[in-house]
This record gives structure tokens, C-alpha cells and sequence, in this order.
């Protein structure tokens, strides 16, 4: 299994908001270090990921949304008393809402959350955090079994025309298209992360060629909060091709992977081409970013279940913020798969 990696450490936002404080970043740079530790370790090929430009991610994001993102710092700094910080002060909201030509106005309107801060290397990062995904997709297109793309900043909170919750650019949905792009017939996306991929579901929610099935912590108490609740199923072309998978706060190994097993299963009737797997390590137990309690057999569980599948299937990482643990839960999950 090859393993594509990024060139992500400049992009380092210092805080955000949790509970109320300004708290340091949780989605930060040793959170690759420690993936990669256990990458190399596990005797897996690394390769840096390839320019694709901007064409493949424009398959899935909002013109003016790229457009924002790639000028936004540049167009702060040109703001006299600027920090080399943007975050959005005003967000646009669910009621009639216009897009303003201000910058801060414009960063209301783009960035959904206190937790997707724009700083000078975020762009850069972002794009090759998008590109290390359609390079893990050629590859299991060019034949592989299996390929990891070590993404950061994740990106199954990126909507369209929205970033949230540490993402810019939708990896796992740039990765899948990219995918359906190459030929084969429809997709699934797996997504295991912790957080319901809000991001995700939004792209592909009225769409029949891609299945995207979320086992994630119960958004009536956790992030993203306004999507990930089980009667979001699709519409219009869509229906029938969104599963969410809601836990209840301190479900274990055995309820996690009950519920992975279960989405394994809807996507296997489907009759895919291809799997995608948003992989996330924050349904860790004590992980700061959550409430659920999965251990590292849990994860080893899921690596044994998606490999029973027996897809193509493209690895795109996610979140997972308890950096101690990273490196044992991706050798444990891999350890699952078959590959290490
Ligand atoms: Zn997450």
C-alpha cells in the first residue's frame, strides 16, 4: 500500500473557541508527525504527493468559494492593524442571507465555524491535502488495492462552499469524484470519524453515483451539531443514498463497530466500484474532541471489516486530536486491513 504525504506543517492556526475559551488549536502539525511515525514503522512506501491544479477539486467546490480561500489571506494582510489570523467575526445565517464583496463579510460567508481559521499556509496545505487524495485515488484507479493519503487538514467538514471544523477542501469528495471521473460506475464513502461529515453528505446529498454511509457521535451533543441525524437519507436523485449512523456519547468498541458493520452492509448492496474510507481516530476514548470510548481493537475491528469487503478502496485520513494515541490506533487499524 503506497502512502502519499503532504507538505502541511506551515499551516498552524494558534487558537480557537472551545467551551466559551480561546483554546490551542486541536488540528495541528504533530498530528501528522504521529501518522507518519506509524507509517514508516509499519515498513509502508511513502511518496510526496503530485500537482494536479485546481481543475479535480473545481469538480466538486464553488468557484467563487476557491477564489476566496486562495486570496483571502493576502487580502487581511492588506487590512491596516491585521493579525496574520483570519477567522470570521459575523456568520451567515440560515435566514435570507446576501454574499457581501467585504472581506469580512465574505469570511462570514465562507468559513462556518470558529475552527477554520485562515492563516498564510492554509491554502497552499489545503491544496495539497486535496491533491494527496486524487493521488490515492489514481493509484487504486491504476489498479492498487489499497492506498493512504495522509491529508491534513482533513476535509469531510468542507461543504461546497464552506469550510468548518478543521477542513477547507473535501478530500474524501474530490477523492470520490476523481473517482467516478476515471470510470467504474458509483462509489461509497465510509466515513468513521467521529464527527458526522457534514461536508460530505452535503456535496453528494441529492446525487445516486456516490454512497455515503457516517457512523459518528450523536450530533445532539457534538459537532457539527445541525446534520448527522438518522433521518437524513437523500433526496431527489439521492434518496436511499445517505446513511447516518448516530451514537449515543460513551459507546464502546462493540457498539462502533456494530454500527460499521451495519454501513459495510448498506454499501455492499449497493454494489460499489470502488470504496473511499474517511478515516478518523477521534471516536478515541479521552479524545479531546468528542465523547465517545473506542479503543484500539476497535479501530483493528474496522480495518478487519473493510477489508472483508474486498473494494478497491482509497484511505483518506480525517480527524483525531489525542495525538498519543494516533500512531497505535492507524498500526492497529492497518494491522486490520491486512496491510502491515
Ligand atoms: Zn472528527
Amino acid at each position: 500500500m503506497i502512502v502519499i504525504t503532504t507538505d502541511h506543517a506551515a499551516h498552524d492556526p494558534d487558537r480557537f473557541t472551545v467551551a466559551g475559551d480561546a483554546r490551542a488549536y486541536w488540528e495541528v502539525p504533530a498530528r501528522a508527525d504521529a501518522l507518519l511515525g506509524a507509517l514508516r514503522a509499519g515498513g509502508l512506501t511513502t511518496k510526496p504527493t503530485t500537482d494536479h491544479g485546481l481543475a479535480p477539486i473545481a469538480r466538486v467546490h464553488d468557484a467563487g468559494y476557491l477564489e476566496f480561500l486562495e486570496t483571502a489571506f493576502a487580502r487581511w494582510q492588506a487590512v491596516p492593524g491585521s493579525r496574520p489570523i483570519l477567522r470570521a467575526q459575523a456568520y451567515a445565517v440560515r435566514h435570507k442571507a446576501h454574499r457581501p464583496d467585504a472581506l469580512l463579510g465574505q469570511a462570514g460567508w465562507y468559513l462556518s465555524s470558529a475552527s477554520a481559521p485562515i492563516v498564510a499556509a492554509t491554502w497552499t496545505a489545503a491544496i495539497g491535502s486535496a491533491h494527496a487524495a486524487i493521488d490515492a485515488a489514481d493509484r487504486v484507479l491504476a489498479g492498487e488495492r489499497y492506498a493512504y493519503a495522509l491529508c491534513r487538514p482533513p476535509g469531510h467538514h468542507a461543504h461546497t462552499d464552506m469550510a468548518g471544523g478543521f477542513c477547507y477542501l473535501n478530500n474524501a469528495a474530490i477523492a470520490a469524484q476523481r473517482m467516478l471521473d476515471g470510470g467504474g460506475g458509483p462509489v461509497a464513502i465510509l466515513d468513521f470519524d467521529v464527527h458526522h461529515g457534514n461536508g460530505t453528505q452535503q456535496i453528494f446529498y441529492e446525487r445516486d453515483d456516490v454512497h455515503y454511509v457516517s457512523v459518528h457521535g450523536d450530533p445532539a451533543g457534538l459537532y457539527p451539531w445541525f446534520a448527522g441525524y438518522a433521518d437524513e437519507v437523500g433526496s431527489g436523485r439521492g434518496l436511499g443514498w445517505n446513511l447516518n449512523l448516530p451514537l449515543p456519547a460513551g459507546a464502546e468498541d462493540a457498539a462502533f463497530t456494530a454500527a460499521v458493520g451495519q454501513g459495510l452492509g448498506a454499501i455492499a448492496g449497493k454494489r460499489p466500484a470502488a470504496l473511499l474510507v474517511s478515516v478518523g481516530f477521534d471516536a478515541q476514548r479521552g479524545d479531546p474532541a468528542a465523547n465517545l470510548a473506542v479503543d484500539a481493537a476497535g479501530f483493528e475491528t474496522v480495518g478487519r471489516q473493510v477489508a472483508a469487503l474486498g473494494l478497491p478502496t482509497v484511505l483518506i485520513q480525517e480527524g483525531g486530536y489525542l495525538v498519543e494515541r494516533l500512531g497505535a490506533n492507524l498500526t492497529a487499524f492497518l494491522t486490520g486491513l491486512g496491510v502491515i
